[in-house]
């Protein structure tokens, strides 16, 4: 017979490695699958903010993650057309931590899944989830091997929800699917990612670009090498491969990019691509989590995702399974029925609004006009007389706010 476990985690981001590494210390039986085999690389601009540094470190991995990370990240500029605006970014009040630094997703994601084996949760990988039937309490969920083909029942009490935003969600029995939109919206994002050496772009700094129908982010992490990546609609997409006639579309679309930032030539320099594109999409940044509780706890961008522009999905991915854990670990022992459950996940959502819904929103806004570099270039000389407006935006984008953190007893704790 399967062993029962206390709680799936469905999917080994920042957020699912993160629960499951939380709520195992607490003593709980969990087990985590991911469809994917590690180390993987993934469409991301890698910055980390600050405010995760401490939550890293209490996740037992913020020692690894020093040698492979970039430089401390600084200051931040604002890139449109020929024109870059530069300004210093919100130091963290943390003395110990007072600026974000950018990690290869294929690290960071590695670090976390295989800290969550070492603190005894059970990894389902290359496994995928299928379906989810039952109720809470009583769960069980259906699990099938990547590669091999074969399957396998488990029984669980509750479920975690961490599959991210990009791929559709787990059906569960008796519940009509989640609604998807297979209409193409012109508004449809897609993201692209490439790693180059030889960048002119110095260490420490954070350039955003503003373009037509799109906006992106580059950085030096770890190895001296700069991530290059950013998010395009799906018409100006269409343009760019009009305008580049037989290229791929991420090449169509770096070209679109470099076409109308020309500003992005002094910071690429002799730049040699490392690797190839990435792409993701259509990525549909919004709020996902319902007040409505359907017997699913989610996290990270399987709750919300904030447009990439304030470069904090993985925050939020990091500070909600936090929040989730402390929500699940403070009421006690796992809990195994309905009631309880549903009372939980109210407190959980309330806590997820708190923290993230402003931040979500201001993301949407910041991408809007960036967007819209007509409008971004009419506020160019503001900010070059007073570039401190830059490192204003930043810091309400949540860069510098505390979120649920990890008490010294490994509990979480809420000190925002
Ligand atoms: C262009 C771009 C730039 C970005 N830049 C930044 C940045 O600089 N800083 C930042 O903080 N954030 C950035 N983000 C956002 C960040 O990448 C995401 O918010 C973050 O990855 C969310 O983490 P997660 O754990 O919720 O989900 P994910 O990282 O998406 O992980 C979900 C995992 O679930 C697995 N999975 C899915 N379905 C199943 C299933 N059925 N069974 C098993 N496994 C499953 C997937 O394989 C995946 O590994 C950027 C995003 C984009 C698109």
């Amino acid at each position: 017979m399967e062993t029962r476990f206390d709680a799936i985690v469905i999917g080994a981001g920042p957020a699912g490695s993160s629960a499951a590494i939380l709520l195992a210390e607490a003593g709980w039986r969990v087990a985590l699958v991911e469809k994917q085999a590690y180390p993987r690389r993934k469409v991301c601009g890698e910055c980390i903010s600050a405010t995760n540094l401490p939550l890293l470190e209490a996740l037992g991995i913020g020692n690894a993650i020093e040698p492979l990370a970039g430089g401390a990240l600084r200051q931040v500029a604002l890139v449109c057309g020929a024109r870059i605006v530069r300004a210093p970014l919100p130091p963290y009040g943390d003395p110990i931590h007072p600026w974000g630094l950018a990690i290869g997703r294929e690290h960071l994601d590695t670090l976390l899944l295989e800290q969550a084996r070492y603190r005894g949760v059970s990894i389902f990988q290359p496994w995928q989830v299928c379906s989810i039937a039952g109720t809470p309490g009583n769960f069980h969920c259906r699990l099938r091997q990547a590669d091999g083909g074969e399957e396998r029942l488990l029984p669980v009490s509750l479920v975690i929800d961490a599959h991210g935003s990009w791929e559709p969600p787990v059906p569960q029995d008796g519940r009509p699917d989640a609604p998807r939109c297979s209409r193409h919206r012109s508004s449809d994002l897609f993201a692209f990612k490439a790693n180059f050496a030889n960048a002119a772009l110095e260490a420490g700094l954070l350039p955003v670009f503003s373009f037509p129908g799109g906006y992106g982010g580059m950085v030096i992490g770890g190895g001296a090498s700069a991530t290059f990546a950013f998010c395009i609609r799906r018409d100006a997409l269409t343009r760019a491969r009009s305008r580049f006639p037989g290229m791929k579309p991420a090449e169509a679309a770096h070209g679109w990019v470099r076409q109308h930032c020309s500003a992005a030539a002094r910071l690429f320099g002799d730049a040699v691509q490392l690797g190839k594109w990435l792409g993701a999409g259509p990525i549909r940044p919004g709020i996902h989590l319902g007040g409505r509780y359907d017997g699913l706890f989610r996290i990270g961008n399987a709750a919300g995702e904030a447009h990439p522009i304030i470069g904090e999905g993985i925050s939020m991915a990091l500070q909600s399974a936090v929040l989730l854990a402390g929500t699940l670990v403070g009421d006690g022992l796992p809990r195994a029925d309905g009631q309880a459950q549903a009372r939980l996940h109210a407190e959980y959502v309330q806590g997820w609004r708190r923290h993230f819904a402003r931040r979500i929103r201001l993301a949407a806004l910041y991408a809007q006009l960036a967007m819209r570099p007509h409008i971004v270039s009419g506020g160019l000389p503001a900010l070059e007389r007073n570039p401190a407006l830059l490192t204003r935006f930043a810091r309400w984008s949540g860069k510098v706010r505390p979120g649920p953190g990890i008490a010294r007893n490994g509990r979480a704790t809420e000190y925002a």
